[in-house]
């Protein structure tokens, strides 16, 4: 099964959040392999965020990413890198469908409450940057029998 990985960013810990954004993705049925409570140090900021290291706003977003701890979690399903971009919608949340993640809950371009990983090849890396091996955790879900 298809898997990505999501980072509930530091606004949506301090506003009490966490609870109401992974009821979107047990709504939609996506299963949770893996979530934990971290603390991203700069070096990990620097290493998932390195495509933006030039941008004159990457010193806001490294202090906002080590502001507070991130939940981190992959999730698993059919097309699920897809569904849950789909879920959050646009960087920005004023260009954010009505009823995504980031129309609902997002303040600013810089406190945009969720990561989702853009395509399979990302998911992939990003999952391994955030998760080892032997903490994925394994486990049958009754949905599994639909996606097969
Ligand atoms: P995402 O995949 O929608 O999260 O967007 P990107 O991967 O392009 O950017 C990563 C993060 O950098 C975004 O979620 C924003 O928090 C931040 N960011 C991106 N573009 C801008 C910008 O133009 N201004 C500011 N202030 N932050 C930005």
């Amino acid at each position: 099964m298809e898997t990505t990985l999501v980072l509930l960013k530091p606004d949506t810990v301090q506003r009490g959040l966490i609870g109401q954004i992974i009821s979107r993705f047990e709504n939609k049925w996506l299963k949770i392999v893996w979530l934990k409570m971290i603390s991203l140090s700069e070096d990990i900021v620097n290493e998932h965020y390195d495509f933006l290291m030039d941008k004159p706003f990457f010193p806001k977003i490294k202090s906002y990413m080590t502001s507070s701890p991130v939940v981190a979690l992959v999730l698993a399903w059919t097309d699920v890198v897809k569904t849950v971009r789909n879920l959050t919608w646009a960087t920005n949340p004023s260009d954010a469908l009505p009823g995504s993640i980031r129309w609902d809950f997002a303040l600013t371009i810089d406190a945009n409450i969720i990561h989702a990983s853009d395509s399979r090849e990302t998911a992939a890396i990003e999952v391994k940057r955030f998760f080892k091996e032997d903490e994925i955790t394994s486990y049958e879900k009754i949905s599994d029998k639909i996606v097969g």
